[in-house]
């Protein structure tokens, strides 16, 4: 495979634990070059799990992260920071990440003196890239309290640009904004990515945000996926009875589609002590009593849908009878 051609990324049967709880237990997903992918679930999931595994900040128990072609295990420790600075964290709280201290002048050149690479021209490069999404000269000499929540967002993805990564993680970029300036930033996040070339995991549990600006989603459920594929095809009909109760709970459907409301019963179990058998059986309005000793496997159906569930694949899931819908 060229550079072209290989995925921006690839997590390999991840599993993450703070010290006995498993948050993240066996995920495999792969970010196409250039795509934005969505990782949705409940809080508690494991998704934001995910996303500090694969920008560094939580070492793997056990699996591989794969940054285009190369696997972080196998490359040398040296060389270990060069490929992980290819990933960057668009952190969920920008004004947490933002020193109170430090204009934005200095917040934006901060990183590059991190990292050694602070140069006159890196230093122009950054302040142009600041200039060319709205934060112009007037902006760079103010204080973090002085930015309105567009601004301070828009200062924190120039930060986590400014290592020139090829993959940015966003956590819930858009929490806490008004409903226009979420518009706005997914907007210029998605103008971003394509004039820098830049692939995207979004993580968020806001599915409106997600349904509109991924190309595929993937469905976390305690630790673990449930169902992938392409956002259009698993939001018009998602397959796994979690998926179909996240989206049933949260999008606006049109009436004809009330029917198939699903609502769970009972908490998200505790991770530290999950489910046997399919993790969801004891909420699942569709479970039979296979499923409280049988782990239901990811299984890839019809087009690129991949789901775990013992009686919905996805290659069915086109013509599933309606006496199974809740
Ligand atoms: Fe529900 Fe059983 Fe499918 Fe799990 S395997 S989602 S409990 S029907
Ligand atoms: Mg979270």
């Amino acid at each position: 495979a060229t550079a072209l051609t290989l995925p921006a990324l690839t997590l390999k049967d991840a599993v993450v634990r703070y010290d006995r709880l498993i948050a993240v237990d066996g995920v495999s997903l792969e970010l196409r070059r250039g795509e934005t992918l969505g990782l949705v679930g409940e809080s508690g999931c494991g998704k934001s799990s995910v996303a500090r595994a694969i920008v560094g900040l939580q070492p793997l128990a056990s699996g591989t992260l794969t940054i285009e072609g190369e696997t972080l295990q196998d490359v040398p420790p040296k060389r270990r920071g060069d490929l992980q600075r290819r990933i960057q964290l668009l952190f969920q709280d920008p004004a947490a990440s933002l020193s109170p201290r430090m204009t934005v002048r200095s917040l934006l050149a901060e990183p590059l003196k991190i990292r050694k690479l602070h140069t006159p021209e890196s230093a122009a490069r950054i302040v142009a890239l600041a200039e060319s999404i709205g934060l112009g000269e007037q902006l760079l000499s103010r204080y973090p309290h002085q930015l309105s929540g567009g601004q301070a967002r828009r200062v924190a993805l120039v930060r986590a640009l400014a290592a020139e990564p090829s993959i940015i993680v966003a956590d819930e970029p858009t929490a806490g904004l008004d409903i226009s300036i979420q518009g706005e930033l997914l907007n210029l996040l998605r103008a971003l990515r394509d004039r820098l070339g830049l692939s995207y995991l979004l993580i968020s549990h806001n599915l409106n945000v997600v349904g509109r600006v991924t190309d595929r989603v993937a469905v976390m459920y305690l630790g673990q996926i449930v169902e992938s594929g392409p956002t259009a095809a698993l939001f018009r009909d998602p397959a796994h009875p979690y998926t179909r109760a996240l989206l049933s709970a949260n999008l606006t459907f049109d009436p004809s589609r009330r029917r198939e409301r699903i609502v769970l019963s009972g908490e998200l179990p505790s991770p530290s002590n999950p489910p046997s058998g399919c993790r969801f059986h004891k909420r699942c309005p569709l479970a039979q009593p296979r499923c409280a000793s049988d782990i239901p496997a990811l299984q890839a159906g019809a087009d690129g849908r991949n789901v775990a569930c013992h009686f919905q694949l996805a290659a069915e899931a086109v013509v599933r009878p309606q006496a199974m819908v809740g």
